[in-house]
């Protein structure tokens, strides 16, 4: 009997423990532009794929963040047509931004070119819409330069930060001068979205993004979500806008724009929308503390 291969997830061994998945079959193993790269197929998550030793996505649960990531900020908006995702190499936010038909332009900007060049070939069956929709644009760069170039400013109604953890390439992306940068590129009105972490494990992501956004943003707040290979209970996602409204609307507002838009979800609804902004306590006093705090 062959002993069975696991593959660890190393992201955590600062704080003393290890999650491993069995591989069944690794399709793949090396060293990307800037990244090491894993991918394996596990009989329970299905394809997994790790950068530098951090869980990035599963066959089995990207709905949950990628539906939460994309139609949160796009129906919150409600009148989104230029959209802009950071990072997201994977390509399985931008399919379901591109299930919105009022979303003209989805603009991508990946720092790592093997991460895009890997997602078309190890999961085409889940992202192909991004390779043959002419409304892509899809581009490999830093996000830091694309957002500080003023080629790019006050043009996008939404912006998604689908990023690594503040780790290698991806530190970036939690800093001030990002953020501001990608204040810029927003329309009045415009809403950002940014992955922080899971808030038990990881208070200091969503801590950082809301102390830095309390100078920047009218309306700075954080939702949630639960992801299984995401561990720690609680995934935790920026959000910010200038538009008070927009995190006040309505579940009966949603319903309209979600009829409309006839998306297919596996997870969000109208009322997990709503849901996501309530915060348990622990969360709650992490996010209101970093924004009152002067
Ligand atoms: N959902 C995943 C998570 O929460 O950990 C992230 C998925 S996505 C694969 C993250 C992408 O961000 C990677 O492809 C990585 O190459 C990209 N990335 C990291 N730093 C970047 C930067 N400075 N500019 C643009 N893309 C970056």
């Amino acid at each position: 009997m062959t002993k069975p291969c696991y593959i660890a997830e190393t992201l955590f061994d600062v704080l003393g423990f290890r999650v491993s998945f069995v591989a069944d079959k690794i399709v793949f193993q090396g060293q990307g532009d800037l990244q090491s790269l894993i991918l394996f197929e596990n009989h329970r998550f299905g394809r997994m794929l790790m950068l530098d030793g951090a869980t990035q996505v599963t066959t089995a649960d990207e709905f949950i963040y990628s539906e939460m990531m994309s139609h949160v900020p796009i129906l919150a908006h409600g009148q989104a047509k230029q959209v802009l995702i950071i990072g997201g190499g994977d390509c399985l936010i931008a399919e379901e931004v591109l299930k919105h038909n009022g979303v003209a332009r989805c603009v991508q900007v990946e720092i790592d070119k093997a991460v895009l060049d890997f997602s078309k070939e190890y999961f085409l069956e889940w992202n192909r819409p991004f390779f043959e929709d002419e409304r892509v644009e899809s581009v490999i760069a830093d996000g830091m330069h694309y957002v500080a170039d003023p080629a790019n400013h006050g043009r996008f109604d939404v912006i998604i930060v689908d990023s690594t953890d503040p780790q290698g390439p991806g530190a970036v992306l939690f800093t001030r001068q990002f953020y501001e940068g990608a204040r810029r590129c927003l329309k009045g009105g415009g809403i950002m979205v940014t992955q922080n972490g899971v808030p038990f494990f990881q208070a200091d992501e969503l801590v950082g993004t809301m102390g830095i956004w309390r100078d920047l943003f009218a309306d700075p707040y954080a939702y949630i979500a639960a992801i299984p290979t995401y561990v720690g209970g609680h995934m935790a996602m920026g959000f910010a806008t200038d538009d008070k409204a927009m995190r006040s609307i309505s579940v009966a507002t949603l319903e309209k724009r979600f009829a409309a838009a006839k998306l297919d979800t596996r997870y969000y609804t109208p009322e997990v929308h709503k849901a996501a902004f309530a915060l348990p306590r622990f969360i709650r006093d992490l996010v209101e503390k970093a924004l009152s705090s002067g």
